[in-house]
């Protein structure tokens, strides 16, 4: 027997029977790992003690001296700074750290060699059209620089330092994260910022010293093509639909009569569907009486094999007195679970640590940043000698007692790799580490040393017993005779004890138990990203954020998988007039074709441009299509948002309103102060307002306090949510210093 099918937890599947833990909270469905978030850091020692020497980077300096650049360094360009700060450390001990407008770099030599590294700050670059491209659909599109856009100013240090550092490179190495995005991330500084074709690639999985040093030493002698092409591709592709649905929706919405802003991403429409199914599904479900039977032998409950659903089968069951039993014994040998790929452990966090597909991956890339794991963005379920497994459990040892019982010589390992990365596994470097980062390691920590865990052996015990009038009953039980790995990776294994019986029995009593059959189970964060996975939808770099995505256009409703009204009456209108939208077969095919200028040799250029190509046909198609049915897809959509503005007042309904006795105290959001606050629905007969947390998205929970008030959530971005009690009556207390972020808040506003 697999594993898996012993320990339903860690391999969950999607099955309809299984009961669900726990509903996702809204702070699991929520959280938004924001790409190009800049880390805070630590300079190291030897930069700290070099602070405060004014000391201008050779580079720099001599830039100023004479007009004509001389070409002397060999430029290393990073995805993130964290990675640059690991980079310059790992290559020499004695790397300076410099900064220009607050954007570090390092200076070091090695072998003879002057080396400067610096960082993007994740993407420098976005695409946009072409202006003057009025209506849809639209074709035309640039690569821009980001800071352009006010959300991404703070990109525009980056990009001018890399200028600057660029025209001094005599060599450049790209040495983004290894993958579709940080190709594209390094292809882009190259050919727009620096103004080269090709660069060296350095290529690694984890910020390990060894493992950096090597990579610098043996770098690959152009960028992979392959993946930089396949990463302008998908972000070419997405956003030909993304900006072209958006239109159409809008579009068809204001030609209804009104105006929302509304988009749909090209796996968001497929995904979105999928949820509305089930929807429809659950609420179409119309539940059935059932019967289980149990007989009882020596207090031992045995039970019917098949479940009765016809009420007048039962009466065969109920003059049932002697029965013959037989008892058999089998071992059984439970393998350990298979290494870490992203989906897995996005899995296995969320049944675990209850931390969403999403904010798991975000951990995740931090503990990667840190140097303690390696890369977290990977389909690999294997783990290569290359990453010398033995050392690194030698040096867990000094912190995980578990190591003693990972003995197996070669590690249990999944199905699926990843040409480009191994497992998710630790690298044996410690960080001392708290909360989330804490939980989240230790988990990848067992996960690991699981797999060179032994095998658990235990006895299963299967009693069966035939009732004189033929009716079968069984019970199983368990013993476990060697734990093996399950002292090292959190299981549901449970023993359970039976007796033997054997031959000629008594039945001392038949037990009816009368069921109901359930509706489907709700998608979870994780069984969905699952799915998505399964059906090849998005890939292991966009799942979460999609769901996230979904629910942040307001499609999908807070508190458990389930689409709102907006939700289902836009695949309504969608299904009906434009199918070709929602269709999932279409983005699959689109995915795959990206897939394959992974393996492509050459004409990675031709098969990008065939791709767009395609993709631009159908949406000429959807188009048509669409343009036909425009308005009555609007009205359809319109009379979702009218119905999700009703729902939303009445979600966000928090109590009678006190002061005027009349209206209802609401959550409500200020535009001019971008703040949440809560206000009376009475106004402006009643001003009744209270103030709420800045900078945090406020909702309402299912939950009430020990003194029957709403308890809220403020959820924000790259933070743990926090609840809180709303009092009406709160009076801040004089004597009490103001919460800092507050008074800031406020401030601010004065300032206005
Ligand atoms: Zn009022």
């Amino acid at each position: 027997m697999a594993v898996e099918s012993f320990i339903p937890l860690s391999e969950s599947k999607i099955t309809i029977e299984k009961p669900v833990k726990a509903k996702p909270k809204i702070e699991e469905l929520t959280t938004i790992e924001k790409p190009g978030n800049i880390q805070e850091q630590e300079e190291p020692e030897k930069t700290k003690k070099q602070k405060n020497r004014v000391e201008k980077p050779k580079a720099m300096a001599k830039e100023e001296k004479s007009e004509k650049t001389i070409k002397d360094i060999i430029l290393i360009v990073t995805e993130k700074p964290q990675a640059a700060l690991k980079i310059a450390s790992a290559l020499s001990d004695t790397a300076r750290k410099y900064s220009e407008n607050n954007v570090p770099f390092y200076e070091l030599e090695r072998n003879g060699k002057r080396i400067v590294v610096a960082s993007a700050v994740g993407h420098l670059f976005n695409l946009t059209y072409v202006k003057g491209q009025t209506g849809w659909p639209i074709f035309n599109l640039e690569w821009v620089p980001s800071y352009e856009s006010k959300s991404a100013g703070f990109t525009k240090n980056y990009y001018m330092l890399l200028k600057k550092l660029g025209r001094r490179a005599k060599e450049v190495i790209i040495s983004t994260d290894y993958d579709n995005e940080g190709e594209l991330i390094g292809w882009n500084v190259l050919r727009f910022i620096i103004g080269e074709k090709t660069a060296k690639r350095m290529k690694y999985s984890t910020l390990t010293k060894p493992e950096l040093e090597k990579s610098y030493e043996n770098p690959m002698q152009t960028l992979d093509w392959g993946q930089a092409y396949a990463g302008e591709t998908r972000h070419k592709i997405d956003w030909l639909y993304g900006i072209n649905l958006s239109r159409a929706l809008m579009s068809a919405i204001k030609l209804a009569g009104s105006f929302k802003i509304l988009s749909i991403g090209r796996v968001q429409g497929p995904t979105l569907k999928i949820i509305v199914d089930l929807d429809k599904e659950i609420e179409n479900f119309k539940s059935q009486p059932y019967w289980q039977i149990f007989a009882i032998v020596d207090k031992t409950e045995l039970k019917h094999v098949k479940d009765i659903f016809d009420k007048k089968e039962l009466k065969e069951f109920e003059n049932i007195k002697k029965g013959v039993a037989e008892t058999t014994e089998k071992e059984e040998h439970y393998e350990p679970p298979h290494p870490f790929d992203l989906t897995t452990l996005q899995r296995e966090s969320y049944a675990h640590l209850k931390l969403s597909p999403s904010r798991t991956l975000q951990v995740a890339q931090s503990l990667y940043l840190d140097g303690i794991i390696s890369y977290p963005r990977t389909s690999s379920q294997k783990i290569p000698k290359e990453i010398e497994p033995k050392k690194i459990i030698e040096k867990l040892s000094k912190q995980f007692k578990e190591t003693k019982i990972a003995t197996r010589v070669n590690p249990v390992e999944g199905e699926k790799s990843d040409p480009a990365h191994p497992s998710i596994f630790p690298t044996g470097e410690f960080k001392n580490l708290q909360d989330d980062e804490e939980k989240l390691y230790n988990l990848i920590v067992k996960r690991f040393l699981a797999c060179f865990s032994p095998n658990a052996e235990g006895i299963a015990k299967r009693i069966q017993l035939i009732s004189e009038n033929n009716k079968k009953f069984t019970a199983n039980g368990l013993t476990i005779t060697e734990k093996g790995w399950t002292q090292v990776y959190p299981t549901t294994f449970e023993e359970k004890q039976i007796p033997t019986i054997q031959g000629q029995v008594d039945i001392d009593k038949i037990r009816f138990e009368e069921k109901e059959t359930q509706p489907p189970k709700r998608y979870t964060p994780a069984s969905l990203i699952t799915l998505l996975e399964k059906k090849n939808l998005g890939t292991k770099a966009t799942r979460s954020a999609i769901v996230d995505t979904l629910f942040d256009r307001g499609y999908l409703d807070g508190k458990s998988i389930q689409a709102t009204s907006l939700g289902i009456k836009l695949i309504e209108a969608l299904e009906k007039y434009s199918p070709i939208i929602i269709d999932e077969n279409l983005t699959r095919d689109v995915e795959e074709k990206t897939e394959e200028l992974l393996n492509m040799k050459s004409g990675w250029d031709k098969k990008e441009e065939e791709t767009v190509f395609q993709v631009k046909r159908l949406i000429t198609d959807i188009s048509k299509e669409f343009k036909v049915n425009e308005k009555a897809i609007g009205i359809q959509i319109l009379a979702g948002v009218q119905d999700g503005r009703e729902q939303q007042k009445e979600q966000n309904t928090l109590m009678p309103c006190a002061k005027c006795n009349i209206g209802n105290l609401q959550i409500r959001f200020s535009k001019k102060s971008r703040r949440s606050f809560v206000g009376c629905s009475n106004y402006p007969q009643c001003a009744a307002v209270y103030s709420l947390p800045p900078n945090a998205m406020i909702k309402k929970t299912d939950k009430k306090s020990e003194r029957n008030l709403p308890i809220l959530i403020a959820l924000r971005k790259g933070k743990r949510p926090w609840e809180f009690e709303f009092d009406p009556n709160w009076k801040p207390d004089p004597n009490y210093k103001k919460d800092k972020e507050e008074s800031q808040e406020q401030s601010k506003e004065n300032i206005k």
